[in-house]
């Protein structure tokens, strides 16, 4: 249907089912119970789109030769999410393709996403905790072609030491970590262009993500990882509630769009390990896609 004048287009979102591939970790599973929820149309005026899989080329942008040979050729060993095999390789190179398409989306639309998972610790030369390619700095490398400026705002229950890792010496990025668990840590090496904040008391978790917003004041394009498992039922800090949740993404939205700042999002972690069944993680992950989608 032809859109009436003035009406916005719906929110492109990049996922394909080889994104899902027969496992049990969440990161490569969830993304199809998402899309069902998307195309039922739970999360308002969202399309679903194929990407194009990251190539071992622009892969090099951002991971060290020996590694991708690692990742690319070697069949008997293990991917961060399970034992080598096509249909995990191909899912991992989709879903980081996905976010590079996402940024070329947002360009020119103002927002994106992608339901991608399984992000920010993969490092220069290694993957780490069901990380094996860093979608989030491949977005940042694909963006900075375009725009001066890149934050990356992390709002994941664990910091991401991969990001950092990748990016740390760049001088155009600005990270923006806010965790509520210590797993994978880093040390600021610039103040002015790194932030990193450990929340242990609940009540203080969306001042701090204000603070982060506030840190990233003056970027051009905005990533972010919006996990979901600060959420005290899907893994996270106890005291965060649905509701600290639903804030969230509308705080970080209301940010970039007042400021007239791109943004993607990367669905990001979220847990069965706190109780909840895939699909309730699934209809968790949609608060972030219907904060961007209404806005
Ligand atoms: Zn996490």
């Amino acid at each position: 249907m032809p859109r009436k004048l003035g009406e916005k287009p719906p929110l492109k979102v990049y996922y394909d089912s080889t994104y899902v591939v027969k496992s049990t970790r969440e990161t490569v599973t969830k993304s199809l119970l998402v899309a069902k929820l998307i195309e039922a149309g739970k999360a308002g005026k969202v399309v679903l789109e194929a990407p194009k899989p990251a190539s071992r080329k622009e892969l090099s942008v951002i991971h060290g030769k020996e590694y991708l040979k690692t990742v690319f050729e070697d069949k008997k060993g293990f991917l961060e999410v399970g034992p080598w095999s096509e249909p995990l390789l191909a899912s991992i190179l989709a879903s980081t393709g996905g976010m590079r398409d996402a940024v070329a989306e947002a360009l020119l639309t103002g927002r994106s996403g992608s339901l991608s998972s399984g992000l920010h610790h993969a490092r220069k030369d290694s993957g780490q905790g069901f990380c094996t390619l860093n979608g989030l700095a491949l977005a940042a490398q694909v963006a900075l072609k375009k725009v001066k400026t890149v934050g990356i705002l992390d709002l994941d229950a664990h910091f991401g030491g991969g990001t950092f890792d990748i990016l740390q010496a760049h001088p155009r990025v600005r990270l923006a970590d806010v965790s509520v668990d210590s797993y994978d840590a880093w040390e600021l090496a610039d103040p002015k262009r790194h932030l990193a904040t450990l929340v242990t008391n609940p009540e203080r978790y969306l001042e701090e993500t204000d603070k982060a917003l506030a840190f990233l004041e003056g970027i051009d394009f905005l990533i972010y990882n919006a996990g979901m498992d600060t959420y005290e039922k899907a893994g996270g800090l106890k005291g965060i509630t649905r509701a600290i949740i639903k804030a969230r993404e509308s705080r970080v939205v209301a940010w970039a769009k007042a400021r007239r700042i791109p943004m993607i999002f990367a669905l990001a972690g979220g847990y069965k390990w706190g109780g909840l069944s895939l699909e309730q993680i699934a209809e968790l992950h949609l608060e972030t896609i219907k904060a961007v989608a209404q806005d």
